[in-house]
C-alpha cells in the first residue's frame, strides 16, 4: 500500500520537481545539450570527411558511388587514352572492408589497384580518379579503367545485384569513353597486351561473354 501511495505521489510531484530543477539549472542544461549536439556534428563530419556520395548522371546512365579518391595516394596521371575496361575480382572474402583491401594492395603493389570496387550489395566505391593509372594488370595500367567486384568467383557465381551494378557502371564508362562492349575484358583476357596476364581473374564462374552481351 505504501508503494502505491509513493507511486501516486511521484507521478503528481515528479513533473513539478523536474520543472523546478530545470528552472534552477537551465544554463547548465543548455550547455550540456548544446555541447552534445556540437560533438555529434563534429564526429559525424569527421567520420564522413573522406566519403561523399556522388552521382554520375551524364549520358543517360545514372551511377551512384561513394567517393573515396581523397583517401588513397595518387598513382600518377595515365599516359594513354582509355581503350578498355578491365574486370577483376578480389578472389577473397566478399565482405572485405574497403580500407582493408586498400591497405593490403598498398603494401603489395604500392597503391590501390582499382578505380572502382563493386560490393555484393551494389555499393560502388570509387578509389582513384579516372585520369590516374592504377597497378591492376601487366601492360594495361595506362590504358584501362579497372573495375573490381568483391568476392571469389572461382567458387560461386556473381550475386545478381552486384552483377547488375557492375553492368550499369560499365555502360556508363563505355558511353563516357565512346567504347564498345567488346572493350570490356576480364583480367585473364588481357594476355593480348601481356602474357603475364595469364590468370583466372575475374573468376571461372564469372561469365564474361554473357556480361558483354548484356552491356
Ligand atoms: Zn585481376
Amino acid at each position: 500500500m505504501n508503494n502505491y501511495i509513493t507511486a501516486i505521489l511521484l507521478i503528481i510531484y515528479l513533473p513539478k520537481v523536474a520543472y523546478l530543477w530545470v528552472r534552477e539549472n537551465w544554463k547548465a542544461l543548455t550547455i550540456a545539450i548544446g555541447s552534445t549536439l556540437a560533438l555529434l556534428v563534429i564526429f559525424y563530419n569527421f567520420g564522413n570527411r573522406e566519403m561523399t556520395s556522388n552521382r554520375y548522371t551524364d549520358n543517360d546512365v545514372a551511377v551512384n558511388f561513394q567517393d573515396l579518391t581523397a583517401a588513397f595516394a595518387t598513382g600518377g596521371k595515365r599516359t594513354m587514352q582509355v581503350e578498355m575496361i578491365a574486370i577483376h575480382h578480389t578472389a577473397g572474402n566478399a565482405k572485405i572492408k574497403v580500407y582493408d583491401l586498400a591497405k593490403y594492395q598498398f603494401q603489395k603493389f604500392g597503391n590501390v589497384a582499382y578505380h572502382f570496387l563493386v560490393m555484393p550489395d551494389g555499393t560502388i566505391y570509387q578509389l582513384r580518379p579516372l585520369e590516374e593509372r592504377v597497378p591492376h594488370a601487366y601492360g594495361c595500367n595506362d590504358n584501362a579503367i579497372a573495375v573490381c567486384l568483391a568476392g571469389n568467383f572461382n567458387d560461386y557465381p556473381v550475386p545478381e545485384v552486384q552483377r547488375k551494378t557492375a553492368l550499369r557502371l560499365c555502360r556508363w564508362l563505355l558511353k563516357k569513353y565512346k567504347l564498345e562492349a567488346s572493350n570490356v575484358l576480364a583480367h585473364g583476357e588481357l594476355t593480348i597486351y601481356s602474357p603475364n596476364n595469364v590468370t583466372d581473374c575475374c573468376g571461372k564462374m564469372f561469365d564474361i561473354k554473357k556480361f558483354r552481351q548484356e552491356l
